[in-house]
């Protein structure tokens, strides 16, 4: 198991559209466990490739530990952990819903954003198998939301302009370094800095 540093805003990375995925092998097998790793050691509920600094169209979600306070339906089926390979929304519902994110590259910055309740999703899984899938819920926004970064879109991108010029001063914190989260990262410049717990106390 390894843990790979997160890459922040405004590394060139997370701006560059990421490339479609022909064919699995044993490496990319090891990579997208190792993409969970690191989604888990962060508390991420997902991760896109690019955010691990590789630029292939592979996303990592997992919401079954998460709190979601927009679904109290316990009725609701829980979806297993998911790796998603060339993922492409084919539809977004009309109803859209505002709600709250955060991005392992934007440590410290939470904003609500405007975004269709419901998707559904064209995939490839592990095997390469191809699958369809109608999202709603907390599920559908996390997709969303890494599918945008597998396009190099970051979410603050979404916001409503007076929201995002409201946001200029914590972007400007996180290039300036002014953040300390509790995993490795590669800043804006690409330099690495690594985390360790030690360096609470
Ligand atoms: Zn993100």
């Amino acid at each position: 198991m390894s843990i790979l540093p997160v890459y922040l805003y405004n590394h060139p990375v997370l701006k560059k559209k990421t490339e479609p995925i022909t064919e699995m092998t044993g490496e990319l097998r090891t990579f997208i466990q190792d993409m969970f790793d690191t989604m888990y050691a962060a508390d991420g509920i997902g991760l896109a490739a690019n955010q691990v600094g590789s630029s292939i169209s592979l996303t990592v979600i997992d919401v079954s530990r998460a709190d979601d306070d927009e679904d109290e339906d316990d009725d609701e089926p829980v979806i297993e952990p998911l790796a998603l390979i060339n993922p492409i929304i084919e539809y977004f519902s009309d109803e859209e819903i505002d709600f709250e994110e955060g991005c392992l590259s934007l440590p410290h910055f939470r904003e609500k954003v405007m975004r269709p309740d419901a998707v559904q999703i064209r995939y490839m899984d592990i095997d390469m198998k191809e699958h369809t899938i109608e999202v709603d819920g907390l599920f559908a926004r996390v997709a969303q939301h890494e599918i945008d970064h597998l396009n190099g879109i970051y979410f603050f991108e979404r916001l409503t302009s007076l929201r995002r010029t409201l946001s200029q001063k914590k972007l400007k914190r996180i290039i300036r370094g002014d953040i300390a989260p509790k995993y490795s990262v590669v800043d804006a410049s690409g330099k690495r800095f690594d985390y360790s717990p030690d360096d609470d106390e």
